[in-house]
């Protein structure tokens, strides 16, 4: 089976890496001539508009999947009159669409923060009105790693928010003090089976994530209010493929922040647990396989390689059992270059090698 993926970045690179053992074969589609993937599979620069592209990309594929949510709808659906292109549009059309997203959200019942459109400067007081001070102002497109967004501590700095932001239509949100934040990630195959990972803890600074650590001593209540909020999400949007919905916890609720129609970051842990990774899974969905273990063998963590990377060595050096994922990519501030992956027989020697390499990488 070969597979076509929009964008050529590390989710693009990860997806081929776990699916060439199945025998899979993988042609991607990025602007960037550099793009990461382009070092594992076949790469075709060009852009997602330009369908001469999509039809050189698109020939002698099976299936279409995206690692990249920001790919114009218009694109999957282009390519949706050709081959199967999954996740479908809808789901690509609702998750790069804060309103959309906070919409669906809103019609499934599941609980967000309090959040009010923001199309004109003049929405700025009656979104304040609803949300309340501080809040977040966020660009309704394009937003990614903590990019497009603006926490305003007075209707001043709201207004500033605005034009900081481009007078672009925007979403205030309340700014939750959550206790965590936790996401799932999970997976639907065609049929509607679904197959979901343990809640995971996040830690991120300046809106990139740090660190990721699946839950150990899952509280099964909460397990189960996430795996219910992302399988009505997934079971709205006939979704096929891996989903990740993010969640602030808040007074002991589960406030969904966002979701990503792809495979996730706060899922890389899945590579070295023991389970079938999310990528994998993915792909089993997408190609009508059945979906694998999400139960993982092993408790473990996950850092991120912000930035900059140490050396190979020195991280293997300071701890032989990590795992390293590098991407491949050019060291530049706040990109995201690599993972480390640890897992640990015990809580006590998870911590300290977690806390060893973070103090390693720099977070
Ligand atoms: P997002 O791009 O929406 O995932 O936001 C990036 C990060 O900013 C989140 O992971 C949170 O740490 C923080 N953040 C975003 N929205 C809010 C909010 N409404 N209240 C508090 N923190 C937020």
């Amino acid at each position: 089976m070969k597979i076509g993926v929009l964008g050529a970045g590390q989710l693009g690179r990860m997806l081929a890496l776990a699916g060439y053992p199945l025998g899979f074969q993988f042609r991607f589609l990025d602007h960037n001539p550099a793009a990461c993937a382009g070092q594992v599979g076949e790469l075709i620069v060009g852009e997602f508009n330009d369908y001469r592209a999509l039809d050189r990309f698109v020939d002698g594929l099976d299936v279409v999947t995206y690692e990249f949510e920001n790919v114009p709808v218009e694109a999957a659906q282009y390519l949706s009159s050709k081959l199967p292109v999954l996740p479908g549009a809808q789901a690509l059309a609702t998750a790069q669409d804060r309103a959309a997203e906070k919409s669906c959200f809103k019609e499934l019942g599941i609980p967000t923060p309090l959040n009010h459109n923001v199309n004109d400067e003049s929405d700025i007081s009656k979104a304040l009105g609803v949300t309340g001070l501080p809040a977040v102002f966020k660009t309704r497109r394009h937003g990614y790693d903590g990019k497009g967004q603006l926490v305003a501590h007075s209707e001043a700095e709201a207004l500033q928010a605005w034009e900081k932001l481009g007078r672009v239509p925007l979403i205030c949100e309340q700014h939750v003090p959550f206790e965590r934040e936790l996401s799932m990630v999970a997976a639907r195959q065609i049929t509607g089976e679904c197959v979901f990972y343990p809640l995971t803890e996040n830690w991120h600074t300046e809106g990139i994530l740090r660190k990721s650590v699946p839950q150990t001593n899952i509280n099964l209540d909460l397990q189960s209010r996430a795996e219910s909020k992302i399988r009505s999400v997934m079971d709205h949007l006939g979704y096929v493929g891996v989903m990740a919905l993010e969640f602030f916890l808040h007074k002991g609720r589960l406030l969904a922040n966002e979701m990503a129609p792809r495979v996730h970051n706060s899922g890389h842990w899945t590579m070295d647990a023991g389970c079938v990774s999310q990528f994998e899974n993915h792909l089993r969905a997408i190609a009508g396989l059945p979906l694998g273990s999400t139960q993982p063998l092993s408790i473990s963590a996950m850092i991120n390689l912000i930035g900059h990377a140490p050396e190979v060595d020195s991280i293997l050096r300071a701890e032989p059992t990590a795992r390293v994922h590098l991407y491949g990519k050019d060291p530049k501030p706040g990109r995201k270059l690599g993972h480390i992956n640890i897992t640990a027989p015990g809580l006590e020697s998870l911590k300290r090698k977690t806390e060893r390499l973070s103090k390693l990488v720099g977070g």
